[in-house]
């Protein structure tokens, strides 16, 4: 056969590109056990601990017992229930949009999204480090996709010039780049995009509950999940109404399949209520100290520390568990080859000790 995939996978094996499902023997928090041992966890994206937060079991447990496990249909035939409308209208008064839609994931957020509103004709200009679930969704919409170097504005600019004003023209960054830690310069894109009738997309997966909010950037869509700052998990988009009834009707990522449960609406309710109460601004100032410890110039709670080759990268990784940490190698296709790295997440409930022992393992593995 000439894909067998046992050579398949010895090739990623011997490329250092394999990877492995390596289960946690206990819930998300700073420590976590993996093989009955207690690791400090840096490889979450549970920012300001909230996934394991009483108030978001509780709503989650009354959401139970009120409505079962399943939601039963699709959103548009019975999947619709009072979560899945109470989160929905608390997020797009939140974020300051006319409208917003839930997804089951952030990955079906960015497909259904892109798909929906980009074809054939239109136009999809992506900044190079964007996450895989909006190229996904750039190339599955049949629009013509270009791509950007990473944060390059001038380059932006020629090619929402070379759009054709036929079409539409989506612009899609992300406000946190995932593996990066740093940030897109929102209001500039924004006023290109404009200058030329294009639309804004960004990605908000690694800023939400973790920057500030920023209402005043005119992003005309604003997608992200649940699953990370928020404790919960499920995508989302806020836009202006007709675009949000749009994916209500062509979203085939939304349309065709069963709605969130709604014990999970209800979670993820909750995680976006604290996020803009005062105990999430307590939490988003603890986070920032732990960010700031760590790393003073550091623009997100990701803090890449690059590698560049995979097999050192994994080595590192190696090295760090055995000296207690969980701190994970981010490898290609993830990012670029030759630019693995050790992905580093801070999080709102790591321990200043915790932090500090970090930093000094870490600088013994850069003297190796
Ligand atoms: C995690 C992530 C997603 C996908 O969100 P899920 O809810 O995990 O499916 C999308 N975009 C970015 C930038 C992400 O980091």
């Amino acid at each position: 056969m000439s894909r067998d995939p046992a050579r398949e996978l010895a090739a990623l094996r011997d490329a250092h590109l394999l990877r492995l499902l390596r289960p946690l023997g206990s819930r998300q928090s700073p420590t976590v056990l993996r093989d009955g041992r207690p690791l400090v966890n840096f490889a979450s994206n549970d920012y300001l601990g909230l996934a394991g937060h009483p108030a978001l079991a509780a709503a989650a447990s009354a959401a139970l017992d009120e409505f079962g496990t399943g939601a039963g249909a699709s959103r548009l035939v019975t999947g619709t229930l009072p979560p899945h409308v109470a989160l929905e209208s608390a997020l797009a008064e939140l974020k300051g949009t006319e409208a917003a839609l839930t997804f089951s994931t952030g990955y079906s957020a960015a497909v259904g999204t892109l798909t929906a509103l980009a074809g054939k004709g239109d136009t999809v200009i992506l900044d190079k480090l964007s996450h895989a679930s909006l190229v996904d969704g750039a190339r599955l919409s049949g629009a013509t996709v270009r791509v950007f170097p990473h944060n390059h504005l001038a380059k932006l600019e020629r090619l929402l010039a070379g759009a054709p004003t036929s079409g539409r023209t989506i612009v899609v960054t992300e406000s946190v780049f995932s593996m990066d830690g740093d940030r897109a310069p929102l209001g500039e894109i924004a006023t290109l995009a404009h200058r030329h009738d294009a639309l804004l997309l960004a990605d908000e997966a690694h800023a939400l509950g973790v920057l500030a909010p920023e209402p005043d950037i005119p992003i005309d869509l604003r997608m992200g999940t649940f699953s990370k700052a928020a404790g919960s998990a499920g995508g989302y988009l806020c836009a202006p109404r007709d675009l949000v009834d749009l994916l209500v009707n062509r979203a085939r990522a939304f349309i065709y399949s069963t709605a969130p449960p709604p014990a999970v609406a209800a979670a993820s309710l909750a995680g976006l209520a604290l996020i803009y109460s005062d105990e999430g601004t307590a939490l988003r100032n603890k986070l920032w100290d732990n960010i700031r410890r760590l790393a003073p110039s550091a623009s997100s709670a990701i803090i890449p520390h690059l590698v560049g080759d995979e097999s050192e990268a994994l080595a590192a990784s190696e090295h760090l568990e055995s000296a207690g940490f969980l701190a994970p190698a981010i490898r290609y296709p993830t990012v670029a080859r030759g630019t693995a790295r050790i992905r580093i997440a801070v999080t709102a409930a790591h321990s200043a000790e915790q932090i500090d022992a970090l930093a000094a393992a870490l600088e013994l593995e850069r003297r190796l």
